[in-house]
């Protein structure tokens, strides 16, 4: 079985083939936006779900591909809530990562440490293609608290301001080994693994 993953965001990308490529799906095929592409879909929705769905089912019928698509971004306690399903366009639309990080940091300027409380978010959906095409959904999460300043140089979006529960250092300077093994799309990955195995053992 093939199975496009429909993001166009690099750093997701890595992750979730890194994630995905770990030997527990031989018979999936994992094919990129390079692969096969496709259009952007807008994110209209109104939570993370509704986003993930939107995105999966308009590719898988754009491509008549099977498609795992993700939506996912930064509650952070503090701010209600916010960013939250705008987490990529915070700081308005088109927002480079550093711009949205800067952002972040300003809104929690003054506030202490134990009100810093955040978690990320990933809610993944596989939408196979055709009108009634079965689909697999499944959440996961990551606690932990915002940073006072940016530090590290890996991943992606907020990772050098998150400092996951029982750490001390940034998701950026934890690094991908770390973060894949502890973080909200790896979670949310693993319960989508398990469904698409018990798909493909049932086929
Ligand atoms: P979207 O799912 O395309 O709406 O974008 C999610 C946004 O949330 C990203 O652009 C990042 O700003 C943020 N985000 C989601 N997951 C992560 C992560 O693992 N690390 C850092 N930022 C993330």
């Amino acid at each position: 079985m093939k199975l496009l993953l429909g993001t166009k965001n690099r750093g997701k990308v890595r992750e979730l083939l890194a994630i995905l490529n770990d030997n527990d799906l031989p018979d999936v095929e994992l094919l990129t936006v390079d692969d096969r592409p496709f259009s952007d879909v807008p994110e209209t929705g109104g939570s993370f779900l509704e986003n993930a769905r939107l995105k999966a089912r308009t590719i898988a019928e754009e491509t008549g591909l099977p498609v795992l698509a993700e939506d996912s971004g930064l509650e952070v306690e503090a701010l209600g809530g916010a960013p939250g399903v705008r987490s990529a366009r915070f700081a308005g639309e088109g927002a480079t990562d550093e711009q949205n990080v800067q952002k972040l940091l300003a809104r929690l300027e003054g506030v202490p440490e134990e009100r810093r409380g955040a978690r990320f978010v990933c809610v993944a959906v596989v939408r196979f293609p055709g009108p009634d095409g079965r689909e697999l959904v499944a959440e996961g999460e990551l606690r932990g608290r915002i940073a006072t300043e940016p530090r590290g140089t890996h991943g992606f979006g907020y990772d050098p301001v998150f400092i996951p529960e029982g750490y001390e250092r940034t998701l950026a300077e934890l690094g991908p080994e770390v973060k894949n093994r502890i973080s909200h799309r790896r979670r949310a990955l693993e319960a989508i693994k398990k469904a698409l195995q018990e798909l493909t053992l049932k086929a």
